[in-house]
């Protein structure tokens, strides 16, 4: 007797994310020589590619073989010095690993506690740094989007509380799990150093990292004396000037990225930050208007359109959920991570991904939750976010053309027939 599954793997965890077919194929390429005349052509053109996902033109992007840990590693280590006071807040696992490895790396970490569900505490980071006359704190953490709880910060607010209290310290944003797929500026927002990383907005398997570095901190890079070797600034700008890399690139996944940058440019980030917000509310109405659930995130202004942790109701185990789905439906949900371990499971709902194929993990988690007697009514996860969907455009209204002012005013139906 086989043990083959059938079908498809439904994958729904926020990351690795579902890796398009084209940039599979595109993977799929023999070995070559990363020192030949050619090879910066794709260096080139990718690490100018991905200035514009990050939105910066001032900024300098770097390319690192490691997963996005790495570059949370390389943006610490390039610009400070031991001892350097760091100021960071806690409010879920990605937090606590950024905040866990300052801490080892030897920086005298001020880590705010917040309540897991809710983001950034723009008013405490703002009176501490107002508090901060003599400028101590060298460095502000914050993550854009985490993971674990499905929460969005407003970074745009702590550049706002860095200026309010005229304070020098770089601006340090987590944006793995946001990166094209919830907008992100670097140079609006004043952000000093990015990372994110290839297997969650950027549809690649996990293998890169990248970090977005402002003027700013390219000039404390100077100063800053932490030990760092692997992941040295110094050596990648040198290499990069010529287009090349200190040491031997992961050649697949370079071209990997060059397909799915040339994806993200023809759909267009601002379509794509609209269908990651259109699918998200999908799944919220599926959340809490269908099986009358609630997220971890406290508040409308914090959910994440990219993941959604959903409470499961007293009495229950999140990862019975998640393994009932992953054995009987070949869905792979979210688990609960740390302190929430067993109160939640996660939906991912970004990168490559469309309504329907997110359907399906809201009919498996609906069947799941059921199977293990969660007392959720059937039908209506799938049925609220259909309702919604039905109702709501994919694609961002645009100023409509002579074209289709005419095919409007002139068809009585669809006009695609
Ligand atoms: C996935 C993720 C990371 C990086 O994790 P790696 O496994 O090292 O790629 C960091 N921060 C957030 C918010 C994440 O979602």
């Amino acid at each position: 007797m086989g043990t083959r599954i059938p079908g498809r793997n439904f994958l729904f965890v926020p990351g690795p994310t579902n890796v398009p077919d084209r940039v599979q194929r595109a993977m799929m390429v023999a070995m070559e020589d990363h020192r030949s005349s050619r090879f910066p052509e794709l260096s080139t053109s990718v690490l100018s590619d991905l200035k514009k996902v990050f939105k910066t033109t001032a900024g300098q992007i770097f390319i690192f073989p490691s997963s996005g840990t790495g570059a949370w590693e390389a943006a610490l280590t390039n610009t400070l010095s031991p001892g350097d006071k760091v100021l960071a807040c806690n409010f879920g696992q990605f937090c606590y690993l950024w905040i866990d490895m300052a801490q080892r790396m030897g920086y005298d970490v001020e880590a705010l506690d917040v309540e897991w569900g809710e983001g950034v505490p723009l008013d405490r980071y703002e009176q501490i740094l107002k508090a901060d006359k003599q400028h101590k704190i060298k460095a502000v953490l914050a993550c854009h989007n985490e993971t674990s709880t499905g929460v969005t910060s407003d970074i745009a607010g702590v550049r706002t509380a860095l200026d309010a209290a005229k304070h020098p310290a770089l601006l340090y944003v987590d944006t793995v799990s946001s990166l094209g797929s919830i907008d992100f500026r670097m140079d609006d927002w004043g952000v000093d150093l990015a990372v994110s990383g290839s297997q969650k907005g950027l549809m690649l398997p996990a293998g890169l990292s990248f970090l977005g570095v402002s003027q700013k901190a390219l000039a404390a890079m100077k100063s800053a004396k932490s030990k760092r070797c692997y992941f040295d600034l110094a050596d990648m700008i040198k290499a990069n000037a010529s287009g090349y890399f200190p040491y031997t690139p992961a050649l697949p996944m370079l071209y990997g990225l060059r397909e799915s940058l040339n994806i993200i440019e023809e759909e267009g980030l601002q379509s794509i930050f609209h269908r990651h917000t259109y699918l998200a509310q999908g799944v919220r109405a599926a959340v809490t208007e269908g099986w009358k659930l609630k997220l971890c995130a406290k508040a409308p202004k914090w959910y994440s359109d990219t993941v959604s942790a959903i409470l499961v109701p007293e009495g229950f185990n999140g990862a019975h959920v998640i393994d009932v789905a992953f054995r009987r439906y070949n869905l792979a949900l979210g688990a609960g991570l740390s302190k929430v371990a067993g109160k939640l499971f996660r939906i991912g709902h970004l990168g490559d991904l469309d309504d329907l194929r997110l359907m399906g993990a809201i009919a498996g988690a609906e069947m799941a939750m059921l199977d293990i007697g969660i007392k959720v009514t059937p039908g209506s996860g799938v049925g609220a976010a259909s309702t919604y969907w039905r109702t709501h455009d994919p694609i961002p209204k645009r100023k409509s053309s002579k074209e289709e002012q005419f095919y409007t005013a002139h068809s009585t139906g669809s006009i695609q027939g």
